[in-house]
């Protein structure tokens, strides 16, 4: 590692704490925790970590509350840290701006690779108007997408829906914020059209490929675009 992160972690489990700090410095990064949500958003005012690890659960503020005073001063990742069971605090987290989550009880290296990428991914810029990824090639300017050379015919919603999973590569993208990005409203619990559409992407982008899934469902919350 070239760079220094400091990462900041907000979690009251004093044993997930320690872990994941311990896990983390071991692997070169600086490591700040508290148990508070108030101490949690003074060591970001005052400190500027690179990302923020946050429970939900917090004894001082809730952790929604947390991600809602970071938005809106900062553009720094968060990473949630989410209960089993509670689907739907991972959306509402996604929809308040985090970037994405592990679910307790979490692999330290997948933790490891969700830092990586929302480290990488702040900025996504495109070489050439370009998004190169295995035997996909998506032409911005052209508006054409290859596959193993061969062009893949999409319709233009279908490819606003695929510009839009890639410019976001590797990040959770929930079905509010996807609807909101390509149709400008939400439709409450409604995204038959929307699968419908990721279904139609998905088959083209297969029946082209060899064996590679590109786009990933992530259950109750929405889609992601794989990162490796
Ligand atoms: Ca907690």
């Amino acid at each position: 590692m070239t760079e220094m992160s400091q990462i900041l972690i907000i979690e009251d489990d004093k044993v997930i704490l320690k872990f994941i700090k311990l896990a983390l410095e071991t692997n070169g990064y600086q490591v700040s925790g508290t148990d508070q949500g108030s101490i949690g958003l003074n060591i970001i005012l005052n400190q500027n970590p690179g990302l923020i690890l946050l429970d939900l659960g917090l004894p001082d503020i809730d952790g929604m509350q947390v991600i809602d005073e970071v938005r809106k001063i900062k553009t720094t990742p968060i990473i949630v840290i989410s209960a089993r069971g509670r689907e739907n605090d991972k959306v509402i987290a996604l929809d308040h701006g985090a970037n994405d989550y592990v679910t307790k009880p979490f692999n330290i290296s997948e933790v490891l690779a969700r830092i990586r990428v929302a480290l990488r991914n702040q900025e996504k810029v495109f070489e050439d108007q370009k998004f190169i990824f295995k035997n996909l090639v998506i032409d911005f300017a052209k508006h054409t997408v290859k596959m193993l050379d061969q062009e893949v015919h999409m319709t233009p919603i279908e490819f606003k829906l695929l510009e839009l999973l890639v410019i976001h590569q590797g990040k959770v993208l929930t079905h509010n914020f996807i609807q909101e990005k390509i149709w400008g409203y939400k439709t409450q619990d409604d995204y038959q059209s929307l699968r419908v559409f990721m279904a139609s992407i998905r088959k083209k982008l297969k029946s082209n490929s060899i064996g590679h899934d590109y786009i990933l469902t992530e259950v109750g919350v929405g889609y992601r675009f794989r990162e490796e």
